[in-house]
């Protein structure tokens, strides 16, 4: 059922050059090959976006939706056909992926929701006033869709940060064409979900060009992506170092784009005195499902617990011992990401203090196994090596002499997506001293729970200060996510016939900033 041909502008096209998937767990190579995406199938695709966006990008709201939750549901019905296949290609359980499908869909469904809501154009008028000194002009003003956006697949979510993910689904609802540079680890499933779009594509007699998929395993194909000049923006969920290199050739370019880039995080999780002192047994049981679920291959990983030395850190300390060795080995993403692990855990124990805790079962040489350090806040200050994020089941538990010694510590952390604060309301008073400290380091401060799980709504933001992510004004999950693919464009004096439909007087459909003030207008 699947063809290895990348998807050009509704075009399935082979090449000279293939790859294979490979099975996470066995090793295997899955059938069939798939073709490696050529520069000329960079510029056709690039092309054949920049075309479809002169409609796609002033396409009536409503159809735009209709479009979003058409993609769903043919996503949906792929049902055990693409579970089997992300399966094979992640080594992720079942329920996860199904759960991942259930997320993926949902995304869409939102973001249409959101589309039709329309509210995220930011509509602003301010009316003429000829008897000002000088004259008001009349300034009326919409975002519109930045254009192009060349999205790059993650391997840790084959799901919902891949093909149809939120960056795709964020990118549609503000308008935009959309590039996909599949992740080679799940080729067969980027183009069982790529199949399910360009079908959505064909069906809502959208130009072909809206969507296209590029699969491929060298960086020339994702340097030539962020460098054709007809893409605008660039969405991407990886290594530190990837997103570096993508933000290098955007300012390379003669038009540099924005490139955001969610890359490294530790989420660092404090354990206030008191609320830890109630129960450091159930804390720590908790704290190491969390760090190890899902092989712990998520960017909101807890990988720094900072609490106080004590008696209760101490049975903190004892709990997780004893927790991590009845702690499965669980298949890892990809041989790189294991390899990777592997070396990162081997780095993170050779640092001076660093003390070990437990670890959890050994399996295959594609298992990752989970592995706890602690060290003291002193140590872990004098090498940075503590503060670089272990992609995998891992996590450092540091001790501190005080909550001023926690404060100073969470001072010099990078950005990070998440920080998390466990208490009690006989800690609030010491935790409100923190929040200062915890807003200006992350994009999403948590109370008593862990910060893996990351909801799609509203309010939610999964981004954060440099280099949780490139750009620390935006989020890549929630609706909010569609503003990184909007531009404010402001119409002065333009008459009426001329306007956008949007804001001319009195057909105004959404939530509008008039004068100074919000209404909603009538329809
Ligand atoms: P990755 O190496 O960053 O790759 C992600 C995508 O970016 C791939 O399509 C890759 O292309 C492309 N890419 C990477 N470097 C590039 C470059 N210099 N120029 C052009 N394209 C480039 O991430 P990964 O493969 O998923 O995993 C590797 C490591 O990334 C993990 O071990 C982990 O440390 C980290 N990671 C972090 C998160 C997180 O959420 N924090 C998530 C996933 C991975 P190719 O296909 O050609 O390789």
């Amino acid at each position: 059922m699947l063809t290895g041909k990348n998807h050009i502008a509704g075009e399935w096209r082979g090449g000279d050059r293939s790859f294979t998937a490979v099975d996470a767990a066995s090793g295997d190579k899955l059938e069939p090959h798939f073709a490696e995406a050529s520069k000329s199938d960079v510029a056709d695709a690039c092309a054949a976006a920049a075309e479809a966006q002169k409609v796609f990008g002033s396409l009536a709201l409503g159809k735009r939706a209709a479009f979003l939750r058409l993609a769903a549901d043919k996503i949906d019905a792929l049902g055990d056909t693409l579970t089997q296949r992300a399966m094979a290609e992640s080594g992720l359980p079942e329920a996860r992926l199904n759960g991942e499908r259930g997320r993926t869909v949902g995304q869409l469904r939102l973001f249409a929701d959101e589309v039709e809501n329309g509210a995220w154009q930011g509509l602003r008028i301010d009316h003429a006033n000829p008897d000002r000194t000088p004259p008001k002009p009349d300034l009326r003003m919409r975002k519109i869709p930045l254009g192009p956006v060349a999205v790059f697949g993650a391997s840790n979510f084959p799901l919902a940060f891949s093909v149809a993910g939120g960056d795709t689904a964020s990118a549609f609802a503000a308008g935009c064409c959309v590039v996909v540079k599949g992740h080679p680890a799940h080729p067969g499933t980027s183009e069982l979900v790529g199949g399910a779009i360009a079908e959505a594509v064909k069906e809502s007699g959208l130009p072909e060009g809206v969507f296209s998929l590029l699969s491929g395993t060298d960086f020339e194909l994702g340097e030539a992506l962020v460098k054709d000049a007809r893409i605008a923006a660039v969405g991407f969920t990886g290594s530190r170092s990837g997103g570096l290199a993508l933000m290098e050739h955007s300012a390379n370019r003669e038009v540099p784009i924005p490139v955001f880039a969610e890359m490294s995080s530790i989420n660092p999780v404090v354990l206030m005195p008191n609320r830890l002192a109630e129960a450091p047994e159930a804390l720590a049981e908790a704290y190491v499902g969390s760090l190890s679920m899902g092989a712990g291959q998520f960017c909101t990983n807890p990988g720094i617990v900072l609490t106080v030395e004590g008696e209760a850190t101490d049975r903190f300390i004892a709990k997780a011992r004893e927790a991590l060795p009845s702690v499965a080995a669980q298949t890892m993403l990809t041989k790189g990401i294991s390899d990777a692990y592997r070396k990162g855990i081997s780095t993170l124990g050779s640092l001076d203090g660093a003390e070990p805790v437990g670890v959890g079962q050994e399996g295959s040489s594609a298992c990752g196994r989970a592995e706890v350090y602690t060290v003291s806040a002193s140590a872990f200050r004098k090498d940075n090596g503590f503060e670089e994020e272990v992609f995998g089941p891992s996590s450092i538990i540091v001790r501190c002499r005080d909550l001023s010694e926690v404060a100073e510590i969470l001072e010099s952390l990078e950005g990070q997506l998440t920080a998390t604060l466990h208490l009690n309301e006989t800690d609030h008073q010491e935790a409100a001293k923190l929040l200062p400290v915890l807003e200006q380091r992350a994009g999403r401060i948590l109370a008593n729970a862990w910060p893996t799980g990351v909801d799609v709504t509203h309010a939610m933001v999964h981004g954060g200060p440099f280099p949780a992510t490139s750009d620390g004004r935006s989020t890549s999950v929630g609706t909010l996510a569609i503003d990184r693919f909007l531009r404010p464009v402001c119409y002065q004096d333009l008459p009426e016939s001329l306007l956008p439909e949007a804001l001319k007087e009195g057909s105004l459909g959404s939530l509008t900033r008039v004068d100074g003030t919000y209404q909603l207008a009538e329809k």
